[in-house]
């Protein structure tokens, strides 16, 4: 490896539920290219390791093409994966063979020939914003991604929380109501039963079957047509982002209280709300909470679609390549 860092590049890759990207992230932190590709779904590791796979062979190859020295590659995963081994752990919510152990991680390593991490989303979202994104002026944040699932991060004085504890942060697990909708996970009451973009379309179908506002909304609104109605001032499209925002509130009232951070980010495609959601969901947050912490501002992603993407190229940049890159504003 040669001596100057300014041509070192890192790829990323974030596995999530709406879609697979890939992308290539230079030693100043930009996103140099990106390539979007539905989501694997397939039913053994091996067939999602090969797609995966696939992209990185063709990042790398674009990005030595233009002259980058690739240093390693950095995966975003929706998929639950213990960080420190580099294996996928098993899927929370279906019995699948396979899959608990899987060592993706090295086998991306093996098909590339370069060195590969592999993280959880919600902590990788948390890296990228505090990098790159919303967090880049605070040391400490708290991340929380409302997408058809509810994940979550934290770094505290600049640190990630170590992979020991990569298992840690499933915000959408937090118990709001011990004798609430039934989880998945087994308890009654997670938050996410009710802050995720799933959440929102059923409490929104619900509510236009009922018909008690006037509305155009579908019947079976997606979370992005509600926003969408919202923002053009649908009365029922705006109730139940207000709705929304009390659930959001209750957690996000709990977060404080545990880290009193200065800053929590909303992520997720939710988070394309903005102050619809937000401003009501901070407003009761504040009221809540512990006066623990002078202010704790509430604020969206600077990064909804890439930040998981961004926080794991960029850790892969640090661990591989030695560049550790903070795009703050005093810098
Ligand atoms: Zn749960």
């Amino acid at each position: 490896m040669s001596g100057d860092k300014t041509s070192l590049c890192a790829l990323g890759l974030d596995l999530g539920g709406a879609g697979l990207k890939g992308g290539i992230v230079n030693s100043e932190g930009k996103l140099l290219e990106g390539k979007h590709l539905p989501s694997p779904v397939h039913d053994q590791p091996e067939q999602i390791a090969d797609v995966l796979a696939k992209l990185l062979r063709d990042l790398a190859e674009e990005a030595q093409a233009q002259g980058w020295e690739v240093v390693g590659a950095g995966v975003s995963s929706t998929l639950d994966v213990d960080p420190q081994s580099g294996c996928f752990l098993p899927p929370h919510f279906a019995h699948l063979e396979g899959w608990q152990g899987y060592p993706i991680a090295q086998y991306l390593q093996d098909a590339i020939d370069l060195p590969v991490l592999v993280e959880n989303d919600g902590p990788m979202c948390a890296w990228g914003e505090y990098l790159v994104g919303a967090g880049r002026d605070y040391n400490s944040l708290v991340m929380v991604t409302l997408g058809s699932g509810v994940g979550g991060g934290v770094i505290l004085e600049g640190k990630r929380l170590p992979d020991t504890l990569g298992r840690a942060a499933y915000f959408g697990h937090l118990c709001i109501d011990q004798h609430g909708l039934a989880c998945p996970c087994g308890r009654r009451g997670c938050w996410e039963m009710y802050v995720s973009a799933t959440a929102l379309e059923r409490r929104a179908a619900e509510a236009v079957a009922a018909a008690l506002h006037p509305t155009r909304l579908d019947k079976r609104p997606t979370a992005q047509q509600i926003v969408a109605m919202a923002q053009q001032g649908d009365a029922l499209a705006c109730r139940l982002l207000v709705e929304h925002a009390g659930f959001l509130a209750v957690g996000l009232t709990d977060l404080a209280n545990l880290f009193a951070p200065p800053l929590i980010v909303i992520g997720g495609g939710l988070s394309q709300a903005g102050e619809l959601l937000l401003a009501p969901a901070r407003e009761q947050m504040n009221a809540l909470r512990l006066p623990i912490c002078p202010k704790i501002a509430v604020v969206a992603s600077q990064l909804p679609f890439e930040a998981g993407l961004l926080g794991a190229a960029l850790l892969a940049l640090e661990r591989f390549g030695g560049v550790y890159v903070r795009n703050a504003k005093q810098s």
